[in-house]
């Protein structure tokens, strides 16, 4: 297994809305007449996309890394999360060759956002813009997004290893 030049991994992370004038959606704060509620920013997208890291590694998951009772991550901006685990990565010889996220909301709307957001996730990821896709959909007003109580992202991530960059 250590041989594999490429490593696959995927994060999904759901909150829910609560008091607040805004959401955190991969590092870029956009208004809205809730808020998020979390023990850290709440940025459900960068958690997602933590978790899709640390998962293509099988080095655990976020909750284990930075544990709700630990108040050092009280409030905490997650793009520091997020580059704390891409350390964590390239500490072990490994880039990212691509990650994908999907949002699903309600509201706000996703759109006019989405290309800041690939601006933060490839300063922390270490990539160009064109191999970071955010994607948005609703869910028809279907299910807890549908009834506009939270959010949801799904992630992936291809790893590869920093020798063996592909073309
Ligand atoms: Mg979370």
């Amino acid at each position: 297994m250590k041989d594999l030049a490429f490593r696959v991994g995927q994060g999904i992370d759901v909150h829910r809305y609560g008091p607040g004038d805004h959401v955190v959606l991969c590092g870029v704060n956009i208004p809205y007449e809730q808020g998020i509620v979390a023990h850290s920013d709440g940025d459900v997208a960068l958690h997602a996309l933590a978790d899709a890291l640390l998962g293509a590694l099988a080095l655990g998951d976020i909750g284990q890394h930075f544990p709700d009772h630990d108040e050092r991550w009280r409030g905490a901006d997650s793009r520091m999360l997020l580059r704390h685990v891409m350390s964590m990565v390239s500490e072990r010889g490994w880039q990212v060759g691509n990650a994908d996220l999907t949002i699903l909301a309600e509201r706000p709307k996703i759109a006019p956002w989405i290309d800041s957001m690939k601006q933060n996730l490839a300063e922390d990821l270490r990539v160009a813009t064109d191999v970071t896709s955010v994607k948005a959909t609703t869910t028809e007003r279907l299910g807890f997004v549908g009834r506009g109580e939270g959010i949801a992202v799904w992630a992936s991530v291809l790893l590869y290893r920093q020798e063996t960059k592909p073309n």
